[in-house]
């Protein structure tokens, strides 16, 4: 179950409206990186979770999420609070005109939410589930988990950089270095499990899972522990990097005999003649400019 405490996470100070900023601050409300799309991820990781540990941490942390939301909610109501108790009285038409479309979307914020926090991002797209990537293997999960707080933290970081307000700075700050937090608390639960690269069970072909294919050649081609050293082996040779397998390197299915006649049918039908050349209607229609001779 969920309870609610009236106290927010965080302190929100803010010293002066800014429609500018609040729709800026949805990003992280209803965005990709934002707080709901990291709570969602985590309470529905959490709940499929069988491990003890993991599904205690989840909690804990998509619950921590929702508070996050519950912040930076907050910050954006107040920094629309100027706009939302004029326009609801309809006062100062042309002052209000201006602070309204002061740039962002934060016409959208005030004519359609009020000056509400809106479950969009900054500009105006609504959220969406598809925001959520879990796929139920944590091995896999929980480095996505690790790249979500990595993006929210850049995204807290931007926020910050185009914040003057120093309180809200400071709220932004609490809220960034959360998500380093979440980040160090992912990548130990990750580590907790051994082995745990690569994700899942099945190993991948010895083969191929040291080769490093140099698939774009020219200037600019690099060596780096990435592609060279001990763990690598590099192909160059474009032969080599071409039917891997020691295959023909087609593409073939079996087919019925029904299905052969068929298929060869339509591939009779729209066959390419090669011994005409039929006047076309670029021909017909052509003038100047169009490279065809006698236009
Ligand atoms: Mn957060
Ligand atoms: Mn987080």
């Amino acid at each position: 179950m969920f309870m609610h405490n009236k106290r927010l996470m965080y302190t929100v100070r803010v010293s002066e409206p800014d429609p500018m900023l609040a729709s800026l601050f949805l990003e992280q409300f209803g965005g990709p990186d934002g707080e709901l799309a990291a709570a969602t991820r985590y309470f529905t990781q959490a709940l499929a979770e069988d491990d003890a540990g993991r599904k205690d941490m989840l909690l804990d942390i998509a619950t921590e999420e929702l508070s996050h939301l519950e912040v930076i909610g907050s910050l954006i109501v107040m920094l629309g609070k100027g706009v939302k108790g004029k326009l609801a009285e309809g006062l100062g038409e042309g002052e209000l005109l201006a602070e309204m479309t002061k740039g962002g979307e934060s016409h959208t914020l005030s004519l359609l939410y009020g000056g509400g926090a809106a479950l969009t991002n900054s500009a105006g797209v609504p959220w969406t589930a598809a925001y959520v990537d879990t796929r139920g293997e944590p091995t896999c999960d929980l480095r996505s988990n690790i790249a979500a707080e990595s993006r929210a933290k850049i995204i807290y970081e931007r926020l910050i950089n185009v914040t003057r307000d120093p309180s809200i700075k400071d709220a932004l700050g609490f809220l960034m270095t959360r998500e380093i937090a979440h980040q160090k608390s992912f990548e130990k639960a990750l580590y907790a499990i051994e082995p745990n690269f690569p994700p899942g069970k099945l190993p991948g072909q010895p083969e191929f899972v040291n080769t490093y294919f140099n698939m774009s050649q020219g200037d600019g081609d690099m060596e780096g522990s990435w592609n060279t050293g001990p763990l690598w082996e590099k192909v160059d040779d474009r032969e080599q990097q071409a039917a891997v397998d020691g295959g023909d390197g087609l593409a073939t299915v079996t087919v019925s005999h029904t299905e052969k006649a068929t298929l060869d049918r339509a591939a009779l039908r729209t066959a390419s003649r090669t011994d005409i050349d039929p006047p076309t209607g670029a021909e017909l229609g052509a003038g100047p400019g169009s490279g065809i001779k006698g236009a």
